[in-house]
């Protein structure tokens, strides 16, 4: 089984993709750490994020870079959204992440385009929202407790310009996948995410297996 999830920043969706993967014992792929991952690099070796030949030379990167704590910050997360808007730095992350979409037994994804480019055929599309206000007070909550002062203003101006950047590109913006089932977490714990989440996943199986081999 395939499990898509998709969503803006600080939706949920990690925390849901993790928790779906635990729970049907299925490996899971952060696929916005390998956007990170190139920003880092292309800082790294000091080129340009915004210029599109310079993002592709850094998607070469050494993957123990993906356990770098530092490709967590929000600024990586800024930058990574600037060079996922190129379509050569996402064609040249794509077929490792369909590879992983496609190993034997499934696989959990989390991202922007899993349902709609990475994972067409999945059994199960999720698009995780929540209000911008929302997502910024949690992206600030997480903040402070890693010890950051940035004000709730900022954080909520960085939400509102990445989303912007994300669902406006022309290279598989953010959007939800025609067949993805929507679950908002504005006013769910996690718990009840988790729980919504995978009675949404089961519901697809159902209709999935009851409409023939796919
Ligand atoms: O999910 P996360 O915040 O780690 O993603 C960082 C950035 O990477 C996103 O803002 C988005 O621009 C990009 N991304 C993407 N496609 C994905 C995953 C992430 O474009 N599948």
């Amino acid at each position: 089984m395939v499990i898509a999830v998709d969503g803006p920043a600080a939706s949920g969706k990690g925390t849901i993709a993790r928790a779906l993967a635990k729970h049907y014992g299925l490996p899971h792929l952060d696929t916005g750490l390998l956007y990170r991952a190139v920003a880092a690099n292309v800082s790294r070796l000091e080129l340009d994020h915004s210029i599109e030949a310079d993002a592709v030379a850094a998607c070469d990167f050494d993957d123990s870079l993906l356990d770098d704590d530092a490709l967590r910050s929000d600024e990586v997360g800024k930058l990574a959204s600037v060079v996922s808007a190129h379509p050569l730095v996402r064609a040249s992350l794509f077929h490792r992440q369909r590879r992983f979409a496609q190993q034997p037994g499934g696989a959990v994804l989390d991202g922007r385009d899993i349902g709609t480019v990475i994972a067409p055929d999945a059994t199960a599309k999720l698009f995780i929202r929540a209000t911008p206000t929302i997502r910024a007070k949690r992206r600030h909550a997480e903040l402070r407790d890693r010890g950051s002062t940035v004000s709730m203003d900022k954080v909520l101006t960085d939400i509102r310009a990445r989303d912007f950047r994300d669902s406006t590109r022309s290279a598989a913006p953010l959007v939800p996948a025609n067949d993805a089932a929507l679950l908002d977490t504005s006013f769910l714990s996690i718990e009840a995410s988790v729980q919504r989440a995978i009675a949404l996943v089961e519901d697809r199986r159902r209709i999935k297996a009851n409409s023939g081999p796919s």
